[in-house]
């Protein structure tokens, strides 16, 4: 049945589309011919190559959601503002498993049909009148869901067993909370309105903005990002969760979130993070990126960490080790490294795993947890086979893997090694300052480093322990490699 009505609203979608590119060229002379054409179904990811669209950047979103908590029911409006970056007949957003209702662009009824993706589905909206490049234009798509219904692509939703849920978006996820142009490249501002059950704790990205009364014994939590986010590190949950506020560095507003009965657990833990924010400040030399941050702990569903922006989400069972600190402070140096520095594609993912995971080490190592040395020898002996199983660190076959990790943390500490702590420290520092809040490459890091250090050969020695299927020699260790 959804096949016969996708197949149904194409050919009304091409109707629509072939009619309006026939008024456009009929319309009185243009300053500049005004040739509209569909947008990508992808910007073209080396390893996923239909996550996001093409012919649009995305300015900002706007998110109404409404949860009912224990049945996931929600119903949504996402309001979007975008530029066209081409002639546009039509344009494409990602979607996974959203009943959408309706779509209008600048206020006028768009005709949509949703079709088949290879990470999720693809929303193709075609506006009642094209859209010229370079152009402001709004959409808005009403819709509503289930957040238990299995999605053609990976779900982004955790299900809480208090009836609430939290979202985990990466990589490709956040298409099954709302339409997005998925891809880390667009990166937007946002503003959510969450809608819950009194009694229930929403929270979001960003600072809570305000607090209303929605009809239904409900209400409604405002929250605005104003730095720039990738969909992928969409944070958005309701749970019978308490919030936790401090302040950390130079002002900087903590507001935590720990589940409502484990405050007393939970309150000291959550408030190492303002020392873990001055220790990172001091040691990268760069000022915490955001206006706000937390640490999200929630009760169960949930047991990795992830980045979210300016709400890091942790599973439980973290809490469970004496070295619980290491997982924070990896989470929070992504919010340099990933959040505000963004990898312009997939395959440039050790950009943000790296300096995690490298930062975390140099944490573990003052801590008494781990010395870094010995961490780094074990990644460097075991990065030599995974090069060649699942790619050098950058250019893996896939994401989650040791490589764009530990591998890529040991090509850091190898730079370090070759260039010595003050020009390792000079590097890393320019790259966060250049690239706040914009999206930056695996050859932007290169330059980067060749620009900082004025010697060309930090270049190629970068491409050979990003690219190389064999681990390169470790300055200053000769005794490491060899045969084990
Ligand atoms: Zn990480």
């Amino acid at each position: 049945m959804a096949e016969k009505r996708t197949r149904t609203a194409r050919a009304a979608l091409a109707t629509a589309t072939a009619a309006a590119a026939t008024l456009a060229f009929a319309a009185p002379a243009q300053a500049h011919p005004f040739t509209p054409t569909p947008g990508a179904d992808g910007v073209g990811d080396p390893l996923y190559p239909t996550l996001g669209n093409g012919g649009y950047d995305v300015r900002h979103y706007d998110l109404s959601f409404d949860f009912t908590p224990v049945t996931y029911d929600f119903a949504a409006t996402m309001r979007i503002r975008a530029r066209a970056t081409q002639d546009l007949s039509s344009f494409n957003l990602d979607v996974d498993s959203l009943a959408v209702d309706r779509v209008t662009v600048n206020g006028t009824p768009a005709t949509w049909a949703i079709g088949p993706g290879k990470t999720g589905q693809e929303l193709t909206v075609a506006p009642a009148r094209p859209l010229r490049d370079h152009r402001s234009f709004d959409v808005e798509v009403t819709y509503h869901g289930n957040g238990r219904t299995k999605p053609v692509g990976l779900s982004g939703w955790r299900y809480m067993s208090d009836g609430g849920f939290a979202s985990a978006a990466q990589a490709s996820r956040a298409d099954t909370f709302a339409p997005v142009n998925d891809h880390p490249s667009d990166k937007a501002t946002w503003t959510f309105h969450l809608t819950a059950p009194q009694g229930w704790t929403p929270a979001a990205n960003g600072n809570l903005t305000g607090r209303r009364a929605a009809p239904g014994a409900k209400e409604t939590w405002d929250f605005s990002l104003k730095s720039p986010m990738a969909p992928e590190l969409l944070g958005i949950s309701v749970n019978k969760q308490s919030y936790v506020h401090g302040r950390g560095p130079h002002g900087v507003k903590l507001r935590h979130l720990v589940p409502e009965d484990q405050t007393a657990t939970y309150r000291p833990i959550v408030e190492e993070t303002g020392g873990q924010l001055a220790w990172l400040e001091k040691t990268l030399g760069v000022r915490y990126p955001f206006d706000t941050y937390g640490v999200q702990i929630v009760r169960d569903g949930y047991g990795d960490a992830l980045e979210n922006q300016t709400l890091s989400l942790f599973g439980p069972g973290w809490f469970d080790r004496p070295t619980y600190s290491t997982t924070m402070v990896h989470e929070l140096t992504h919010q340099w490294f990933g959040d505000s520095v963004t990898p312009a594609t997939w395959q440039d993912a050790w950009l943000n795993e790296g300096p995690a995971v490298y930062y975390a080490a140099v944490w573990a190592d003052q801590k008494g947890f781990q010395p870094i040395e010995e961490k780094m020898r074990t990644a460097y002996d075991k990065l030599d086979a995974v090069r060649k199983t699942d790619g050098p660190p950058g250019k893996p076959t896939g994401l989650g893997g040791f490589n764009i990790y530990d591998g890529a943390a040991v090509s850091l500490y190898a730079l370090k090694q070759r260039i010595g702590q003050d020009e390792f420290d000079a590097v890393m520092k320019a790259w966060l300052t250049k690239y706040r809040h914009g999206n930056a490459s695996t050859e932007d890091f290169v330059a980067n480093a060749v620009k900082v250090t004025g010697d060309a050969s930090v270049g190629t020695f970068l491409r050979h322990w990003l690219f190389d299927l064999d681990n390169p020699p470790m300055p200053g260790h000769p005794d490491w490699g060899g045969t084990r």
